[in-house]
C-alpha cells in the first residue's frame, strides 16, 4: 500500500508540494506523516479484496510518508546542483561553490555534494544530457518491509509490562495473506523479554516490526527523562581526535576568567592498533571470499541448459555463503564492540576530570584529501560514526554535552600560535610515518595530541555559537581559533620541602630481604617462565604445554580500568558487565588511558 501511494506522488510537482509544508486548505501540514498526507488527499487505498483498518492504512500512509519526506531534501539539493550545474563539475572554482552554497539547503554536507555530484554525472554518461529533477535522476524509493505500530492507536496495539523483564505486545495481526473480511483480524499476543540495560521503570513505546527469514524481529523504543546538558557556559572541557595513530586521544581544556584557553599537557589516548588490524585482515578475507563467491556463482549460471548441476559445485558455493555470511558479521561485532568500548572510555574520562563537555571533529566536514586519505580511511566512517552516536548517548545519561566543531584545519594549525605545523617523524624514530607535530614558535607534540588540543580551544572559544538541531544534536557551524596556553607544571614536593643538602645520601641503602627470608637476586625474573603444571597430562611430562602461560592472561601493559566497585558497576552500567565478559579477547588488543576517579573525590575542577 505504502508503495503504491509512492507511485502516484513520485514526481517533481508533488514533492514540491509535500516540501512546501502547506495543506489545499492553506493550513500548516501536521508533523505527523499519515497526517500530513491525509490533509493533502493522498491516503493508501486497499488492494482489491482485501480488508483493512483505518490504523492500518495510517502504518502504510506513515512509510510512505516518511520515504517521501526524505526525498523532498534530495530533491532541493538536486535542484541546487542542477541549476548550478558548472562545465567541470570536478573541479569547481570559487565562483561555482558560492553559486552553489547559495543554493543548497542548510546543513547540507561535503559527501552529499560530493555523491548527489557524481550520482548526475553517472546519469549524463548514459543519456548525453542533464535529468530534469530528481523524480527523472533516480527511480521512487523503495519501502523497508516493516510495521511501524507507532502510527496506530490502542485499537491496533497495546503494549505493557508484565514484569521488571517482560514486555507482552497485543496487536490485531491477519492469519492470512489476504484478509477478506475483519474476521480474518485476530489479537495476537507475543512476549519480548528486555534485554538488562532496559531499567525497570522505563516506559515503553510501540514497537516495529520486521518480518525477515521466517521470523520477526522488533524494534521497541522506550522512554526516560532526560533535560538537554547545557550548550555553553563550560570552563573545563574534553578536545577529541579521530586519531591518525589511535582510535581517539583526547586533551583536557580549560576556559580561565580572561577567556584564554589553559592545557595541562597530559593526552589520554585510546589506541586499538590490535583490534584495527584485525579489522583490516577480516575486510581482506571478506574481499577474497566474495570475489570466489562470484567465480563459482559465474561458473554454476554459465553451464549449457541441459547439463545436470554440479553437486560439489553447489555444496562449496552454500559453504562459502555462509563463511561470508560468519566474516561480515564478525566484522560488525567487533566494530561495535570497539566503538561503544572507545566512547564508554571517553565518557569516563570527562566525568573523572570534571569536563562538562565533550568536543569532537564534525565528521559531515571531515574530508580525506591529498596524503591522508589512506589514513583516514583507515578506520571506516562507520565506526566513527557509531563511536560518536554512543559518546553522545552514554553522556547523555551523565549530563555531558557533546558538541561537533568544524574539522578544518585542526591537524594542520599549531595549538599555541596558529601557524602552519610541520609533520615528522617521532623523535624516537622508532614509529612510521610523520606522527609528530613541530612548529617555529617551539611545539613538539604527538600530532593527534595537538590536533586534540586545538579542537578544546576551539569548542570552548566559541561556545556562545553552538546551535541545537531539532535531532538535538549541538554544533558549532563557523569558529574561530585562539591559541592555548601551557598551564605551569606545580612544583614537586621534594623540591620545597628539603634542601639538596640534607637529601645527599649518607649511608648505603639496606638490602631488601623478602618476608620468606628467601635469598633474592637482582637478576630473579619477576614472573616464572614455565608453569608447573599440578599434575602433567599422560605422556607430556617434563614438557610445556602449548599456548600462552597462565601468567601471560593478565596484560602488562596499561589497559582499561573501570574504577567502580563490582556491584555498583553492576547496577550503574550493566553493558559493563557484558563487557568484562569481552575482556579476553577483546580489551587486551586496546591499550588507553586508565580512568581515575581522583577527580571526583577532589571537587569539581582538580589537578588531573
Ligand atoms: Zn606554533
Amino acid at each position: 500500500m505504502a508503495d503504491r501511494v509512492i507511485a502516484a506522488h513520485w514526481s517533481d510537482a508533488d514533492l514540491a508540494v509535500l516540501a512546501g509544508g502547506v495543506g489545499v486548505d492553506g493550513r500548516r501540514l501536521p508533523s505527523s506523516g499519515w497526517m500530513a498526507l491525509r490533509r493533502l488527499g493522498w491516503g493508501a487505498v486497499a488492494p482489491a479484496g482485501v480488508v483493512v483498518s483505518d490504523r492500518v492504512r495510517r502504518i502504510a500512509e506513515e512509510e510512505a510518508a516518511r520515504a517521501l519526506r526524505l526525498a523532498c531534501h534530495r530533491r532541493a539539493v538536486v535542484a541546487a546542483l542542477l541549476a548550478s550545474w558548472p562545465d567541470d563539475p570536478f573541479a569547481r572554482t570559487g565562483e561555482d561553490w558560492s553559486a552553489l552554497r547559495a543554493r543548497l539547503p542548510d546543513g547540507t554536507d561535503n559527501a552529499t555534494i560530493r555523491n548527489r555530484t557524481r550520482q548526475i554525472a553517472g546519469y549524463m554518461d548514459v543519456h548525453g544530457r542533464l535529468p530534469a529533477d530528481l523524480c527523472e535522476l533516480e527511480g521512487q524509493p523503495v519501502v523497508s518491509r516493516q510495521v511501524s505500530l507507532a502510527a496506530a492507536d490502542r485499537q491496533q496495539v497495546v503494549v505493557g509490562r508484565v514484569d521488571g523483564r517482560m514486555v507482552r505486545v497485543w496487536s490485531q495481526l491477519p492469519v492470512c495473506a489476504a484478509p477478506a473480511s475483519y474476521r480474518d483480524w485476530v489479537w495476537h499476543a507475543f512476549d519480548l523479554v528486555l534485554p538488562a540495560i532496559v531499567p525497570t521503570w522505563a516506559k515503553v513505546c510501540s514497537p516495529t516490526l520486521r518480518p525477515r527469514d521466517g521470523r520477526v524481529r522488533v524494534d521497541l523504543p522506550w522512554q526516560t527523562p532526560h533535560c538537554p546538558a547545557p550548550v555553553d557556559g563550560h570552563t573545563r572541557g574534553l578536545g577529541v581526535d579521530w586519531g591518525v595513530n589511535t582510535l581517539l586521544t583526547a586533551a583536557v581544556a580549560d576556559l580561565d576568567q580572561a577567556g584564554s584557553v589553559l592545557v595541562q599537557g597530559r593526552p589520554l589516548r585510546f589506541d586499538a592498533a590490535g583490534v584495527s588490524a584485525k579489522l583490516v585482515r577480516l575486510r581482506r578475507h571478506r574481499e577474497h571470499l566474495h570475489t570466489k563467491l562470484d567465480h563459482l556463482t559465474r561458473l554454476r549460471d554459465g553451464r549449457p541448459a541441459d547439463a545436470p548441476a554440479d553437486p560439489a559445485l553447489a555444496s562449496k558455493l552454500v559453504r562459502l555463503q555462509a563463511e561470508h555470511s560468519a566474516v561480515c558479521a564478525r566484522i560488525r561485532h567487533l566494530n561495535k564492540a570497539l566503538a561503544w568500548s572507545s566512547a564508554r572510555w571517553l565518557v569516563d574520562h570527562a566525568t573523572a576530570v570534571g569536563a562538562t563537555v565533550i568536543y569532537v571533529e564534525n565528521l559531515a566536514t571531515l574530508e580525506a584529501g591529498g596524503r591522508s586519505r589512506s589514513l583516514n580511511r583507515r578506520l571506516s566512517g562507520a565506526v566513527r560514526g557509531t563511536v560518536f552516536t554512543a559518546t553522545a548517548h552514554l553522556a547523555a545519561k551523565v549530563g555531558t554535552a557533546v558538541v561537533t566543531v568544524p574539522a578544518r584545519g585542526t591537524s594542520s594549525g599549531c595549538p599555541r600560535c596558529g601557524g602552519a605545523v610541520t609533520h615528522v617523524k617521532t623523535p624516537q624514530g622508532r614509529a612510521a610515518g610523520y606522527r609528530w607535530a613541530t612548529c617555529s614558535c617551539g611545539l613538539s607534540l604527538d600530532r593527534d595530541h595537538a590536533a586534540a588540543e586545538r579542537i578544546a580551544a576551539r569548542g570552548l572559544a566559541n561556545q556562545t555559537k553552538t546551535r541545537r538541531d531539532r535531532n538535538g544534536n549541538t554544533t558549532i557551524r563557523a569558529a574561530t581559533d585562539t591559541p592555548v596556553r601551557r598551564r605551569a607544571r606545580r612544583p614537586t614536593p621534594t623540591a620545597t620541602t628539603k634542601p639538596v643538602r640534607e637529601r645527599r645520601k649518607t649511608e648505603p641503602t639496606p638490602k631488601q630481604t623478602r618476608p620468606t627470608g628467601a635469598k633474592t637476586s637482582r637478576l630473579l625474573p619477576l614472573r616464572r617462565q614455565v608453569p608447573a603444571p599440578a599434575e602433567p597430562p599422560p605422556g607430556t611430562a617434563g614438557k610445556r604445554p602449548a599456548g600462552r602461560t597462565p601468567q601471560e592472561t593478565n596484560p602488562s601493559g596499561p589497559v582499561c580500568q573501570v574504577p567502580h566497585t563490582a556491584s555498583t558497576t553492576a547496577q550503574r552500567h550493566p553493558h559493563r558487565v557484558r563487557g568484562a565478559l569481552l575482556g579476553r579477547g577483546f580489551h587486551r588488543h586496546v591499550h588507553a588511558t586508565p580512568v581515575t576517579d581522583r577527580g571526583r573525590r577532589t571537587g569539581k575542577h582538580p589537578p588531573y
